[in-house]
């Protein structure tokens, strides 16, 4: 072909096109003919160019990049992705929670922090937010969280009133909500924001010794946020427009980064801890675990099909490297299910086969079969074989990244300890990290959100969750809303 000329239109099998433009009729004004297999392959492709959205974290977009080990961390862990000076290739995801796929970017909502490492042991995956909490604390609550915070079953319109009636019948959901009302609730864009694991994780270093640990993403760009005003603002003018912002920054060099800083509790410690560390509506204070430097995080590529590098993405918890274990917190464990059923389900059991998904190292499973394998199958099918087939490694058994347990079978909650309640660490938040300003813009949020058709016991509920918080916030906005 001639450097000038485009390259020839081909359907799906390559077989080269008459037309872009024009369908086979019997005659120039006649009808269609159902033998016109590219028009039909046409139709019949775009009728299926929509999965199913993700329920929840619809709508987001991400990059890639590069994760550099700056600081040595091997005395916690032996993760090879931690060792110092290593570089791996990432791929993120920023997504807000409850809208849709088209919904507006800068509804006030947590945001999706999801990375990928595509590490020389496989994939390591880490499923944050953009805040060190969560509303809840059992997974069973956590699908009628989201559908609080979706749409009504009658109108299909979201509804504050269902919003704050879960909330304040879940008092362990006051320390994320307090966050997420204020400034912090709407970042200024994806770059502005901070990301964290939230969940604790477990490290174990090549000497088998355990420690449980917190991850924080501190943005190299500066926290910055929009106010409710200019939120509402753009997001009538501009949906996508924290996924335009990060698109436009990488495009022009301008690349974000990340340093990542851990909180490092040896093991025996989480016994003896004034409150359950692995809660994960709780921070654990930086004056108890003080922040290790790891490395740094830098977003340098964007995607060039968003379809298949970003909505194909799919980030599970339970992809967890040697090095790197699971701890006894509830809401990761039902975590270590749901994502990589929500993939199943989303996009059929070969998933991991998508390039996007695919480790950069080898993979030798025994998996076979299933709709849309493109990967071959070889022999030996079966372990364990005589045949040369792969053989599981004896020294990776969870002897170290484990913890005991026991107990009879029980639907009860956490046990509670010393420092245990719903109510401290969002009044700390309130009372000690807020400015005058800020918590101003706090209360300015919620009476804005509880003046939007919210019943009266459920409002009334709401004054009593925000007094639990803080005596003076609750009746600043019970004011705000009732005058009284
Ligand atoms: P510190 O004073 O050591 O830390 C305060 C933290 O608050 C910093 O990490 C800071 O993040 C963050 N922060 C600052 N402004 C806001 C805001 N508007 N909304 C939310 N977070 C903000 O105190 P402690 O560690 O003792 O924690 C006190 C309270 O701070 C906690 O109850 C919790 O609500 C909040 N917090 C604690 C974190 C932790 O892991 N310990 C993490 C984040 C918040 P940055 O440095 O990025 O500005």
């Amino acid at each position: 072909m001639s450097d000038n000329k485009p390259k020839p239109t081909t359907t799906d099998a390559g077989i080269p096109v008459p037309s872009d433009e024009h369908s086979l009729t019997v005659g120039r004004d006649g009808p269609i003919v159902l033998h016109d297999h590219y028009l039909i392959e046409q139709m019949a492709n775009f009728n299926r160019e929509r999965i199913a959205e993700r329920q929840p974290h619809a709508k987001g977009s991400g990059a890639f990049g590069t994760f550099e080990v700056t600081h040595d961390v091997s005395a916690f862990t032996k993760a090879a992705v931690f060792q110092p000076g290593t570089k791996t290739d990432t791929l993120i995801r920023f997504s807000t929670v409850a809208g849709e796929r088209g919904s507006p970017d800068t509804w006030r909502d947590p945001r999706g922090f999801a990375l990928k490492f595509y590490t020389t042991e496989g994939n390591y995956d880490m499923v944050g937010n953009n805040t060190p909490v969560f509303f809840i604390r059992d997974p069973l609550k956590f699908q009628h969280f989201i559908r609080s915070q979706k749409r009504r079953a009658d109108n299909g319109l979201r509804d504050h009133d269902m919003q704050w009636d879960f909330w304040t019948l879940s008092p362990e959901s006051a320390h994320q909500v307090t966050w997420l009302m204020g400034d912090r609730g709407i970042p200024k864009n994806w770059r502005h924001m901070n990301g964290y694991s939230s969940h604790t994780y477990m490290w174990v270093n090549a000497k088998g010794e355990r420690f449980w640990v917190k991850y924080h993403f501190k943005t190299d760009q500066g926290n910055d946020f929009l106010t409710q005003k200019e939120a509402e603002k753009i997001a009538g003018e501009d949906s996508d427009y924290h996924r335009r912002d990060l698109f436009n920054a990488i495009k022009e060099g301008n690349f974000p980064s990340w340093t990542l800083k851990m909180q490092i509790m040896p093991f025996e410690e989480a016994e003896s801890y004034r409150f359950n560390p692995f809660d994960l509506t709780k921070v654990w204070p930086h004056a108890d675990y003080p922040l290790h430097e790891v490395g740094k995080l830098t977003l340098n590529r964007n995607p060039t099909d968003f379809h298949t590098e970003i909505e194909q993405a799919a980030f599970e918890p339970n992809n967890l490297v040697p090095g790197i274990g699971a701890s006894p917190d509830k809401m990761l464990l039902g975590r270590m299910f749901a994502y990589a059923d929500a993939h199943r389900a989303r996009m059929g059991v070969n998933y991991k086969q998508i390039p996007v998904n695919r480790p950069k190292c080898p993979v030798h499973s025994y998996s076979k079969d299933g709709a849309m394998r493109v990967d071959n199958v070889t022999d030996p099918v079966y372990a364990p074989n005589s045949k040369g087939g792969p053989q599981a490694d004896p020294s990776l058994n969870p002897v170290h990244d484990v913890w005991g347990a026991q107990g009879d079978f029980v639907r009860e909650a956490y046990t509670l300890r010393k420092d245990d309640d719903d109510w401290g660490q969002a009044g700390t938040l309130v009372r000690e990290v807020l400015d005058d300003a800020a918590r101003d813009r706090l209360v300015s949020n919620v009476v804005g959100h509880l003046s939007q058709d919210v019943s009266d016991p459920v409002l009334e509920r709401a004054f009593t969750y925000w007094r639990n918080i803080d005596p003076e916030i609750g009746d600043r906005i019970a004011k705000g809303v009732k005058g009284k």
